[in-house]
């Protein structure tokens, strides 16, 4: 038996860790187009902006797995052995089972090519040329304050260096937290001295080969040394478009992981799985579902027990804060402080639906978050139906 995975990230990493957990000892090869070893990202907008640290995900060393870096697939092909995909250099790999955990990439904006100091941050080369930047820029404007923008300018803050974030939405992070709890993160930027301008878009570019101001669609000109796109990310599905799959913003698989033709699998950023607790198909992009993905697909590969997708988690550190989420939120849920209130230090609210909590949000509070997170978690059959 032998497997083939595209995408050396967290999530084929973590197969190629859970496989051999399963006592898998057939032949892995995976294919990364990157040519870095398997590295971690969450702390590409967090401390590695500060310094290079080692953010590696783990070793490469096991013997029966061929890493193939630096290579990208560009097809998928049906073989006498089973799925396989061909490279950009011609060769072709194939094994009884293809997992797909080809990640997300990040979304820009028109306008932003053909000037040096637009970045978007995605990759570990993206974040060493961002902390180059904010070493000498004295001023900066990040687009988009979702999670990785308001990261971004939490480090430049930090760094003395003065950031104005530019949100088309009138709310930001009301999408992800509920009009209240995205507030008060929002409100944690102007705490920290960070600039937010919120309804309002880019309208261009200013510079000459290097940036030097972003003019808004108010007519405000922002000077800017440096600018950050932060709007979001799309899913890398395009290299496997030739082929029978079903794309829709990603990888559609059901609860398992499986797509829609036999052995192959989709994981990670790239997969759009269907979850029993929403009745529908999400795509998450977050590091928590990369990793259960893998577990799930591994134990789908061997024909071992396995679990359901378990409900949306994430963190983010912004301003020295820790924020954490956990569970499946909906617009007309309650929203209740357990804990404290957005005026005190730490905080922890709940999302209740018919008086019974749905998802959990906290800000340095883990403990009592981790606790609610693992009621939610028992309950699955309550957060049913979108
Ligand atoms: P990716 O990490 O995107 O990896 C996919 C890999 O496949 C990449 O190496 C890509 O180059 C490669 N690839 C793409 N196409 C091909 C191809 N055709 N052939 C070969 N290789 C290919 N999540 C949290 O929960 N909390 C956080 O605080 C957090 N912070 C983050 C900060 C940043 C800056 C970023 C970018 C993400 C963050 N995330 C966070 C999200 C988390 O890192 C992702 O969910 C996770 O990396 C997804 O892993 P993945 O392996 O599915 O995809």
């Amino acid at each position: 038996m032998s497997v083939v995975v595209v995408g050396a990230s967290l999530a084929g990493f973590s197969l190629v860790r859970d496989l051999r957990e399963c006592g898998y000892d057939g032949g892995i090869t995976v294919v990364g187009d990157e040519i870095h070893p398997p590295y971690d990202r969450p702390p590409l907008s967090k401390e590695f902006l500060h310094d290079d640290l080692d953010i590696a995900l783990g070793d490469t060393e096991d013997p029966g797995t061929r890493w193939i870096l630096g290579r990208r697939a560009v097809g998928i092909t049906s073989t006498a052995i089973g799925p396989g995909v061909t490279l950009d250099d011609g060769t072709a790999v194939a094994g009884q089972s293809l997992v797909l955990a080809t990640g997300a990439r990040a979304r820009s904006l028109p306008g932003a090519r053909g000037l040096h100091g637009i970045h978007t941050l995605r990759t570990i080369d993206d974040a060493r040329a961002i902390r180059a930047a904010l070493r000498t820029a004295r001023t900066i404007v990040i687009i988009g304050a979702g999670l990785i923008g308001a990261e971004i300018a939490s480090t430049a803050a930090t760094l003395g260096v003065a950031a104005t974030i530019v949100e088309l939405a009138i709310d930001p992070l009301s999408g992800v937290f509920g009009p209240q709890l995205g507030a008060l993160c929002a409100d944690l930027h102007t705490a920290n001295g960070v600039r937010l301008r919120t309804g309002v878009a880019v309208a261009e570019f200013l510079g000459d080969e290097h940036v030097s101001a972003v003019r808004l669609t108010d007519g405000t000109l922002l000077a800017a040394d440096a600018v950050i796109i932060g709007i979001g990310a799309i899913p890398n599905t395009e290299w496997a478009q030739d082929s029978p799959l079903h794309i829709d913003n990603g990888f559609v698989t059901d609860s398992l992981c499986r797509t829609t033709i036999p052995d192959i699998y989709a994981i990670g950023d790239c997969a759009r799985a269907y979850q029993d607790a929403l009745g529908t198909h999400h795509r998450s992009e977050h590091w928590s579902n990369a990793t259960a993905q893998a577990r799930i697909a591994a134990a789908a590969i061997m024909g071992a027990p396995f679990a359901h997708i378990p409900s949306t988690y994430f963190w983010s550190r912004q301003y020295g804060r820790m924020i954490q989420f956990a569970g499946h939120r909906r617009p007309d849920d309650a929203v209740r402080f357990i804990d404290g209130d957005p005026s005190t230090p730490s905080c922890t609210a709940l999302y209740e639906r018919d008086g019974e909590p749905v998802a959990v949000f906290a800000i340095d509070n883990a403990r009592l978050f981790t606790r609610y997170r693992k009621q939610i978690e028992r309950r699955p059959a309550a957060i049913a139906t979108l």
